[in-house]
């Protein structure tokens, strides 16, 4: 019921055309301390409408302020953003004026919404929305909002949300309560634009197990990215017992967690081959503990100094890897029994399961 006394409330937004292509500059002085004074029209991309208004600006809340700030830190950018307020907006809106990238937002909407939907996330993901525009570039033709860069906004705002702590209801709050039912000119219908919250909110979720893999030093990528028994394995076992590290079959999976002294991972298993299927029995959709048995990457070993020291590097959560495993090692009876040893791995781009058919 609070939602819907809230979307009547909206539905008497003054829309405020801004076809006009007028690149007016705008000057705005400080006449004290609390005020701005802009003498020409602004324009913007409000979160519901495009903007075009000739007022003037109060310095942003405090806890506004912040909010920016926690907001662009997930970005990784510098905070560049001046934040002013305008309670009779009914909107927030992203424009620049005097080369500075602003934000302006009605202090009154935040409260509302805040208060119709009992959680303070409606307001960051407005802002959220706001910088959005900004960091992908919408405001630097000061024409204002076109239905695209909306989505782009809204985009980055599940996706930082997410980053941020937000669950997903929480990212598409705002959105569910003062989105615009049909599409207008400018901005497109609340379905498409919670579909591109969403899809911000779920990349960003997915990027947990994910992680770039970093540019091999040489143009032999094998080198760098494929690691043999005789490079992880100590070579006098090999020698002695080679039939004990026979191939059993590939494997893929996505690294969960890293030891620190790097002795061992865990790995989800995704897939696997048929080999080792028969060899020893499904394992997918298990998460799989594997020891390194030359951690020390010592004489005995193949490994190149540099080799080791990106193995080091690219065990890490998110990697996927295709790999053999071995149980136990020679000579050890039973005590090494359910104890599984890398026998070969091979670092795979950050999308390879992507492209995997289910
Ligand atoms: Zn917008």
């Amino acid at each position: 019921m609070k939602n819907n006394i809230f979307c009547l409330l909206l539905t008497s937004f003054i829309f405020l055309s801004c076809k006009q292509e007028s690149k007016e500059g705008i000057n705005s002085e400080t006449t004290n301390t609390s005020e701005v004074v802009v003498q020409s029209k602004v324009k913007g991309c409000g979160y519901t409408s495009l903007i075009e208004i000739e007022k003037n600006f109060l310095p942003a809340e405090d806890r506004v302020n912040q909010i920016v700030e926690n907001i662009v830190s997930y970005s990784g950018l510098p905070n560049n953003f001046k934040v002013y307020r305008a309670d009779y907006i009914n909107n927030a809106f992203a424009t620049i004026i005097d080369n500075e990238r602003v934000i302006v937002y009605d202090s009154k909407l935040f409260n509302d919404v805040e208060w119709y939907s009992d959680t303070f996330w409606t307001s960051v993901s407005i802002l959220a929305h706001e910088i959005g525009h900004h960091l992908s570039g919408h405001t630097e033709d000061n024409l204002g909002s076109v239905p695209l860069k909306e989505l782009e906004a809204d985009k980055f705002s599940g996706y930082v949300l997410y980053k941020m702590g937000a669950t997903k209801e929480q990212a598409l709050k705002a959105m569910k309560l003062i989105g615009s039912v049909n599409d207008t000119q400018t901005h497109p219908s609340q379905t498409k634009r919670l579909q591109a919250i969403e899809e911000g909110w779920d990349n960003s979720n997915n990027q947990r197990y994910k992680s770039a893999l970093p540019p091999a030093p040489n143009y032999l990528t094998s080198d760098f990215y494929v690691f043999k028994k005789e490079m992880v394995i100590n070579n006098d076992l090999l020698e002695l017992n080679p039939s004990w590290f026979e191939d059993n079959g590939d494997l893929y999976g996505v690294i969960t967690e890293t030891d620190n002294d790097f002795r061992g991972f865990s790995v989800r298993i995704i897939n696997s081959s048929e080999q080792f299927k028969k060899y020893f029995r499904n394992i997918e959709d298990e998460d799989w503990g594997l020891s390194i048995e030359s951690p020390h990457f010592g004489s005995n070993t193949e490994m190149c100094h540099a080799c080791a020291s990106n193995l080091k590097y690219l065990l890490q959560p998110g990697r996927r890897i295709k790999f053999k495993m071995v149980e136990s090692l020679p000579d050890h009876g039973t005590s090494l029994n359910g104890v599984w040893f890398l026998t070969y791995l091979e670092v795979l781009p950050a999308n390879y399961f992507d492209k995997l058919p289910k």
